[in-house]
């Protein structure tokens, strides 16, 4: 029985990461990786360190350690394998055991998946490798649980940003971000005028909606992410034979990027207007 509250347990500090109340509701997730809340030590406000003295001292995987810095929750080893053990108390696997094909991976990504890719910064170049599409694979539950998990949630931690003029909502938790590209893109376009029709109608941030045609939740439903003006850009699900194609200069990306955005240039199924805060793409592999 695995019951014990300090049985087998081994948190490792989720380091600063930011806590919500654990009141969000426990939409179970994967059923093979959830169980009942952890003890109130570890799922109230920001986590600490909760390292049962018989706990074997091994370190959890790297990526998992670097996801719970990034987002919320704690590395665990449950007795059958790791877990990042979300303040509501629910836990999802780093890795769940199981082959998956690219349309699997999307569906139903362990937390091992969302680092699989690797993502290239750079100078822009065609995306020729099939499904190569990093950070499209997202656990939807660990972005709930770090940036809302209904709409209510997330509308009541959006807050103002500013770009060329007009105002957007974004997430609190991504502001500092945004406000860095912000200042690189208001010295870019200073040095270059001709960056500047990119943000004159833009199709914004927040949008509580799923990704077309699918009933995955895009990150603009959670306020980080951004889009340039649609009409300036090249979207897969929009052209009748898809073929990568661009037009957003690569100093706008360069901008996005530096402040640790991926671009939907760098997809296979590309969305050149995208732009989305996802750290952990720069720094967890
Ligand atoms: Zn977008």
């Amino acid at each position: 029985m695995r019951g014990a509250p300090d049985l087998a347990m081994l948190a490792i500090a989720a380091l600063g990461a930011c806590a919500r109340e654990p009141t969000a509701t426990s939409a179970a997730a994967r059923p093979s990786t959830s169980i009942a809340p952890a003890p109130a030590s570890s799922s109230d406000a920001a986590p600490s360190a909760v390292a049962a003295p018989q706990a074997t001292a091994t370190d959890p995987p790297p990526g998992l350690a670097c996801l719970a810095r990034h987002y919320v929750g704690a590395p665990l080893h449950d007795g059958e394998g790791w877990v990042l053990a979300l303040p509501s108390g629910a836990r999802v696997a780093w890795d769940d055991g199981r082959k998956k094909t690219a349309a699997e991976t999307l569906d139903g990504p362990d937390l091992e998946d969302m680092l699989a890719t690797p993502y290239r910064a750079g100078p822009i170049a065609p995306v020729t490798q099939v499904d190569h599409d990093p950070g499209r694979a997202r656990v939807e539950r660990l972005f709930g649980e770090a940036y809302g998990a209904t709409e209510k949630e997330v509308r009541a931690a959006l807050v103002p940003w500013k770009l060329r003029g007009h105002t957007f909502l974004v997430h609190r938790r991504a502001l500092p971000a945004f406000e860095e590209v912000r200042a690189r893109l208001d010295v870019a376009v200073g040095k270059d005028p001709s960056l500047s029709p990119f943000f004159e109608h833009m199709g914004g941030t927040f949008a509580y909606r799923a990704i077309a045609g699918t009933t995955r939740k895009s990150t603009h439903s959670f306020g980080i992410a951004v889009d340039l003006d649609p009409s300036r850009g090249h979207y897969w699900r929009s052209d009748a034979k898809p073929q990568w194609k661009n037009v957003v200069p690569q100093a706008i990306v360069d901008a996005f990027e530096a402040e640790g955005f991926v671009w939907g240039g760098r997809w296979w199924h590309y969305d050149t207007m995208h732009f989305e805060w996802r750290p952990e793409l720069f720094d967890c592999r």
